[in-house]
């Protein structure tokens, strides 16, 4: 699902942001990416998406060579990738339901299937009642469960999240993250970087952990694992 082969970033101002990353997550894996701030975890999830091109290496999703992309191929990429960031990044002045269904208008589906697929996303985050308020009506966590409607509304291929339990309390997170696991139960694979020791903890899953732009673990039931 995901290959990087000798992946380093250097910004231009000389911040070295990763280190010659070797990596491979399989289909269907959970996998955290931890560490300190300022260790690369945002440089690396940016990458997936070509938001931030390597410096050096490659990096294939989906068997698609990212850095052979052209500009206008990039959208096609972000449209098979479910992105979800810390701050939810919700459009303020549209429903609950125009947020998601946003989402499958851009790829011009039809409307039918669009109502349908909203509402059964909006229910598996357990909005569907919610559908015509707007985000500003809702709390932290059910603005990112909006989010994640959105991101996997079109079935993506990867979902990528950022940080999408930093703004919410201890509780509000694990709700949060109940749903993920259900979206990674059906198949699909999840990579999230996270700051968040209790759920990482928890949750069991793959960690990697970048510290100083290198990876300096990779365990396949991992914890957190040290101080932040
Ligand atoms: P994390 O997400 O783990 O906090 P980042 O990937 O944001 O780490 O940052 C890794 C390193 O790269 C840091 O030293 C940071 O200052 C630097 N960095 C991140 N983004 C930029 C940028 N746009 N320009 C210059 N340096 C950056």
């Amino acid at each position: 699902m995901l290959l990087m082969t000798g992946v380093s970033k250097t910004y231009r101002n000389g911040s070295v942001a990763l280190r010659n990353i070797d990596l491979h997550i399989k289909p269907g894996e959970f996998v955290f990416v931890v560490g300190p701030s300022g260790a690369g975890k945002s440089t690396f999830i940016k990458m997936l998406f070509k938001e931030v091109a390597p410096t050096t290496g490659k990096i294939y999703v989906d068997g698609v060579d990212v850095l052979a992309l052209t500009e206008k191929e990039v959208p096609f990429l972000r449209r098979q990738l479910g992105i979800i960031f810390q701050d939810y990044r919700l459009l303020p002045d549209r429903t609950v339901y125009d947020n998601v269904a946003f989402a499958m208008q851009v790829i011009e589906a039809p409307p039918l299937k669009t109502r349908r697929r909203v509402m059964t996303v909006l229910e598996l985050v357990g909005l569907k009642n919610r559908a015509n308020a707007y985000p500003g009506e809702l709390s932290g966590g059910e603005q990112q469960r909006i989010a994640i409607a959105r991101a996997i509304v079109n079935d993506p291929i990867l979902v990528i999240a950022d940080e999408p339990t930093g703004n919410l309390d201890p509780e509000t997170s694990m709700e949060i993250m109940r749903i993920f696991t259900g979206i990674n139960e059906s198949g699909t694979t999840i990579v999230m970087a996270t700051h968040d020791r209790e759920i990482v903890n928890f949750m069991g899953k793959r960690v990697i952990a970048i510290e100083n732009g290198l990876i300096v673990r990779d365990d396949a039931k991992g914890v957190y694992g040290y101080e932040s």
